[in-house]
């Protein structure tokens, strides 16, 4: 059975049980302690960059995603420029990364001087392919002796540049098979830097994403799973490494009570205190929030299954519309529920509809590799990245305020 696309614009409404006005794609949800903690911040006058609840924030965040350390900075952008950085990402060097994702994790590559390489994603976590990198790897570089610090590393043989890092990232919550990618990279001599921008809250065999790389980042921007206004995070598994991020975000400030000394170029990065209220005020709600995000996704699900189902066993199946399932081994934040549709021209027909009704639903970010910037960088071939760009649509995923406690 076929489903029209009235059919699921009515679901929607009925899903949000709002049968008229508009329905946002990611709405924040403020129920908790936020005016409290908000208040606390300002009756201090501690609002800027020294608080108990920038420290608070972060210890909690280490502790949810069970992180040795995590730093906080101004956003996710930022915090993904300095997990670079501290990886050893340098100019003229090469960073890869998959060409589906938001423009962010380009930039950043781009703030160090490093190009980007392209690489495809796969059709059921939507992010970075194991097999897609170790073809890239096999046939793309050569490995050889760093003379000043005598290791081995990646070298692409076309260009001459060294393979400095690689960036998968997590899709609309949904981990990638970050395990394998991580076991390449080893291989290759190659550390990972996670964009978990958007999986807060998202596990892989049980551990949180952004654990399993050098660095993880996280972003708390208005539109992610929670929010401190705006804001990132930097999950560290080596604690020195840590030490070494909160230096360069506070300007490379030697501590002193008085002095003003700075032994490196540093930062302005760190998150002020007004923000990581907010941040310790929606991390309280974050098992709440995913709970609700679990049972719309669970709605959308069982409704795309019961008139045709889908089925990632056939990837490439062109009469349905498919519900982009969380993939096997993961437990996904469904930060951002998404289907795709059978061409391009049945999502640009549904999108038009949808958002002409107020119902707010988006096609997936134009591939990196087409933007003007960025046009001109190495990919891989990009079969499925450019499938699902021309079918993918984001559905309303907003957390229900009625599903949660009181
Ligand atoms: C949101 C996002 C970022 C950047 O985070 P900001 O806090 O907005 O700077 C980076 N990468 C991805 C994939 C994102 O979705």
């Amino acid at each position: 059975m076929k489903t029209t696309h009235q059919e699921i614009l009515n679901f929607i409404r009925q899903l949000y049980n709002q049968p008229e006005g508009f329905i946002p794609l990611h709405a924040p949800v403020f129920k908790g302690n936020e005016k409290k903690y908000l208040e606390l911040c300002i009756e201090s006058t501690f609002v800027s960059s020294v608080g108990q609840f920038v420290d608070d924030f972060e210890l909690q965040v280490a502790a949810f995603t069970g992180a040795k350390k995590a730093v906080v900075c101004v956003n996710g952008t930022n915090a993904l420029h300095l997990a670079l950085l501290l990886s050893g990402v340098e100019r003229e060097t090469e960073v890869i990364t998959q060409p589906l994702t938001f423009i962010a994790t380009a930039n950043a590559i781009s703030y160090c001087g490093a190009h980007p390489v392209f690489i495809d994603v796969e059709m059921d976590t939507l992010g970075l392919s194991p097999a897609a990198l170790r073809n890239w790897l096999e046939t793309s570089t050569d490995q050889q002796i760093n003379k000043s610090t005598n290791q081995l590393e990646s070298v692409n043989k076309s260009t001459g540049r060294i393979i400095s890092a690689c960036v998968p990232m997590h899709t609309f919550g949904h981990p990638c098979r970050i395990d394998k990618i991580v076991e390449i990279c080893d291989e290759y001599h190659i550390p990972v830097v996670e964009d978990a921008a958007e999986s807060m809250g998202s596990f892989y065999k049980g551990r949180h994403t952004g654990t399993f790389g050098k660095i993880g980042v996280l972003s708390f921007n208005g539109n992610k799973i929670i929010t401190t206004g705006g804001g990132g995070m930097l999950l560290f598994d080596d604690e020195e490494l840590a030490v070494k991020a909160k230096h360069l975000t506070t300007q490379a400030k030697v501590p002193h009570a008085w002095e003003f000394v700075h032994d490196d170029i540093g930062y302005n990065y760190r998150m002020p205190n007004i923000n990581a209220a907010l941040g310790l005020a929606q991390l309280e709600q974050l098992p709440a929030f995913l709970d609700s995000k679990r049972m719309i996704a669970h709605s959308y699900n069982q409704f795309f299954k019961d008139f045709g189902g889908f089925s990632f066993e056939n990837t490439h199946i062109d009469s349905l519309i498919r519900f982009v399932s969380e993939p096997i081994n993961t437990k996904s934040n469904y930060w951002l529920n998404c289907i795709l549709m059978p061409d391009r021209l049945g999502r640009d027909e549904f999108l038009l509809l949808s958002n002409g009704q107020g119902i707010r639903t988006r096609p997936v970010w134009e591939l990196i590799n087409y933007l003007p910037t960025y046009k001109y960088c190495e990919t891989s071939d990009l079969l499925n990245a450019n499938y699902i760009a021309e079918r993918l649509i984001n559905l309303p995923s907003s957390s229900k305020k009625s599903d949660e406690p009181k």
